[in-house]
């Protein structure tokens, strides 16, 4: 298959619509990272995302809906979280309709629902007029694509059609909240954080959840590099010396500009929002230099940073 990058004109906006309804796959930019969408009513398209990614078939999908209606058609969503929140970064795990085929729950009965507040992938919803599924466009368990040009490298010859948004301006996957457990519970932490929810839910728990994991990743390695990643507490600087002295090739990401002799430095933002809007830019960058190791300056362990720093958490996971 020949993968066609594409400006998202209305006319190509238009004609991924078509191909996503005839069953083909797209992939397009959210306020996130770049999705890897099919039509989620479409058994068939939903499983070219599994082989496309080389995703296990247990990890469920997201679907992406253009607002409350469609969203209540696939699941049982509570106006008040969604007049809140969407279109934006949360996505809602909530008892789903008969409609949503199994490949998209992993055989479960819940569905994760989310509007996305980007205007190329809230157009391509609005022309498709279907509910897309998409997981995040990049191999599984590697690093998030937020360029056209990162779900090229991952994804060339295996979709149809990139459209090309730019950079994603969050750069980070959305906040998992399950409506389904009680208290309500975040799968996985992103830019809403769970003080934002408390507000509108009066009650809600970090919740960790038993058996068949209902969000991948917890305490797994994902989001994770080729090259082997350090995370620093204190003062990264010691280990990356050493590193250098002993002959490997560093990467260096350290909170503000701390260059070091001999080491690939990539200097992060002291700003939560903003390290995170860069993180997936400079892991990609450092991943294609066959560094021996990246060694990440620890961020704070304050809530602002959670979703920061379970990324980092994953992407330094041995296992
Ligand atoms: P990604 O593959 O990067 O788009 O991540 C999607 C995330 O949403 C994964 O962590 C999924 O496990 C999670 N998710 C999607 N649907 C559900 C669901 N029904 N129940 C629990 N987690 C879900
Ligand atoms: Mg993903």
């Amino acid at each position: 298959m020949k993968t066609e990058v594409l400006e998202p004109t209305p006319e190509n906006i238009r004609h991924a619509a078509e191909v996503l309804r005839a069953g083909g796959l797209v992939a397009f930019p959210t306020e996130t990272v770049y999705g890897l969408g099919a039509n989620a009513l479409d058994d068939n398209a939903v499983r070219k995302i599994f082989q496309a990614k080389g995703r296990p078939e247990t990890n469920p999908l997201i679907v992406h809906v253009s607002g409350y209606e469609m969203a209540s058609r696939l699941g049982d969503v509570p106006k008040g979280i969604t007049d809140k929140f969407w279109p934006g970064p949360l996505t809602l795990v909530v008892k789903r309709s008969r409609s949503v085929p199994d490949s998209v729950t992993a055989g479960g009965d819940t569905v994760g629902l989310r509007c996305p507040a980007h205007p190329v992938a809230m157009a391509l919803l609005e022309s498709a007029g279907v509910p897309i599924a998409a997981p995040s466009a990049n191999r599984s368990t590697g690093v998030s694509p937020v360029t056209a040009q990162h779900v090229l490298e991952d994804l060339d010859g295996k979709v149809e059609i990139i459209l090309d948004g730019g950079q994603c301006p969050k750069g980070i996957e959305s906040t998992v909240l399950d409506l389904t457990s009680s208290p309500p519970s975040i799968l996985r932490p992103g830019s809403v954080l769970a003080s934002d929810i408390e507000g509108v839910l009066g009650e809600t728990g970090i919740g960790q959840v038993a058996g068949v994991p209902k969000s991948p990743g917890q305490g797994h390695k994902h989001y994770a590099p080729r090259t082997r990643i350090h995370l620093s507490e204190g003062d990264g600087r010691k280990l990356v010396e050493s590193l250098v002295e002993t002959g490997h090739k560093v990467g260096w990401m350290p909170i503000g500009l701390h260059e070091m002799e001999g080491a690939e430095t990539i200097s992060m933002p002291a700003d939560p929002t903003e390290y995170a809007a860069k993180l997936y830019v400079a892991l990609r960058k450092l991943d294609k230099l066959g560094l021996d190791a990246v060694v990440i300056e620890k961020p704070p362990l304050e809530p602002a940073w959670t979703a920061v720093l379970d990324r980092l958490n994953r992407a330094s996971s041995f296992d």
